[in-house]
């Protein structure tokens, strides 16, 4: 049994879960460097709607279905990881979620969420209005109280902050290659590394020698927008095709799930229909200046993240998180400090090893 304690690891990628696997291992006493060429927030996790919605994410989507139970654990990873960060504004909101609807596609919604083991409750038309002003809702709505949210740009600087403030280092270069207990960064620099985790959403593309079951990851392109108006506050709301997440800064309106694609290209005709889209939910958002972005989600075969040692010694693989990687990234921090650690894996672990598709 090894422990963490003063090891040497290079974390490759700085999303959500690069920085808190970083953020995790530093304050376990590794001696941690976090290479990333992109500017932090420059990438998927980044733009984010920063749900951490294990109801909807187990009702809505195909390939969550029957995972409630995972996906609420995961999301009561969160609490006991941001405590640490809060000096550095890491901010949990515990908000609940809603569905807004006709009556049939709210009663199909509820008993869907019962269904899958989630907190669920009709409410009024009055009740959905004192919870989320500005929002269209005659019929009332569902609410879920098991749905959270982050916001996606500021837990980004928080963990930064909380990582630099432990002494960890970061370098603007991406991972070359791994050789020999040692990371080479792509402008030459080359660490001394006793383990480095590949966190960079997809297999990282500079790096001619990763991992070869880090290649059956693929591409789903998200376009979202942000507005300067809508809600900034309460829960996210979610309808048919689309959701309108608050923010400080003003909602997010997503988000498109366009399989295959790698690009972070803009096309206007989506931005218009997302916009008409979260104008259902609230007007105000007919007018309101948007600006729209792109992210790439990265996944696997069956739609869970690989995490867990890879079959090349030494490197250690995150990737994968699909379209849940803020809900997912404390409880993979976990996954990979026990690894780390030489600890026993736990409950969830298993279905996460970056093998389980290799024959
Ligand atoms: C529109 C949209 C909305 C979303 N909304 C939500 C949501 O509400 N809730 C939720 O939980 N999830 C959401 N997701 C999914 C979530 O954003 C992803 O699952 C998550 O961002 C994945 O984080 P990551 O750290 O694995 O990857 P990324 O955020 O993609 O970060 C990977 C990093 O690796 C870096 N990198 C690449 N190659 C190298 C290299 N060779 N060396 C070093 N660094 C490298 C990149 O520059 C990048 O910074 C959303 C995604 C999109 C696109």
């Amino acid at each position: 049994v090894s422990s963490i304690s003063g090891q040497r690891i290079v974390v490759a990628g700085s999303g959500a879960l690069g920085s808190a696997i970083a953020w995790r291992l530093q304050t376990a006493g590794a001696n941690v460097t976090l290479a990333d060429a992109a500017a932090p927030g420059d990438n998927a996790s980044g733009i984010a709607a920063g749900m951490l919605a294990p109801a909807f994410e187990a009702v809505l989507d195909e390939s969550s279905r029957d995972r409630f139970a995972l996906l609420k654990a995961a999301r009561d990873a969160w609490p006991a990881f941001v405590e640490g960060l809060e000096p550095f504004g890491g901010r949990l909101e515990r908000c609940g979620a809603i569905w807004v609807g006709d009556e049939a596609s709210q009663a199909e919604t509820l008993a869907a969420l019962r269904d899958t083991g989630a907190q669920a409750d009709r409410l009024s038309a009055e009740e959905t209005a004192r919870l989320s002003p500005g929002l269209t809702a005659p019929a009332g709505s569902v609410f879920t109280s098991d749905d959270w949210r982050l916001d996606a740009g500021r837990m980004l600087a928080a963990m930064r902050d909380g990582f630099l403030a432990e002494g960890g280092q970061t370098r603007s270069a991406d991972l070359a290659s791994v050789a020999d207990g040692a990371a080479r960064l792509e402008d030459g620099e080359v660490l001394r590394a006793d383990a480095v985790v590949l966190a960079t959403g997809l297999a990282p593309e500079s790096m001619s020698d990763a991992p070869p079951e880090a290649r059956r990851l693929h591409p789903i392109k998200g376009q979202i927008l942000r507005t300067g108006s809508g809600p900034t506050s309460g829960p996210a709301v979610r309808a048919k095709g689309v959701y309108v997440a608050p923010a400080s800064g003003g909602a997010a309106v997503g988000a498109t799930m366009e399989q295959g694609r790698g690009d972070r290209d803009i096309d206007p005709e989506v931005t218009e229909r997302l916009r008409s889209l979260g104008a259902q939910l609230f007007p105000a958002l007919a007018t309101a200046s948007v600006s729209a972005e792109a992210g790439v989600r990265a996944s696997s075969p069956d739609g869970l993240p690989m995490a867990g040692r890879s079959s090349r010694a030494g490197i250690w693989l995150a990737l994968g998180a699909r379209r849940n990687g803020w809900l997912l990234a404390p409880m993979l921090a976990e996954v990979i400090a026990q690894g780390l650690a030489g600890e026993a894996a736990g409950p969830w672990a298993q279905l996460f090893d970056p093998l389980r598709f290799e024959p």
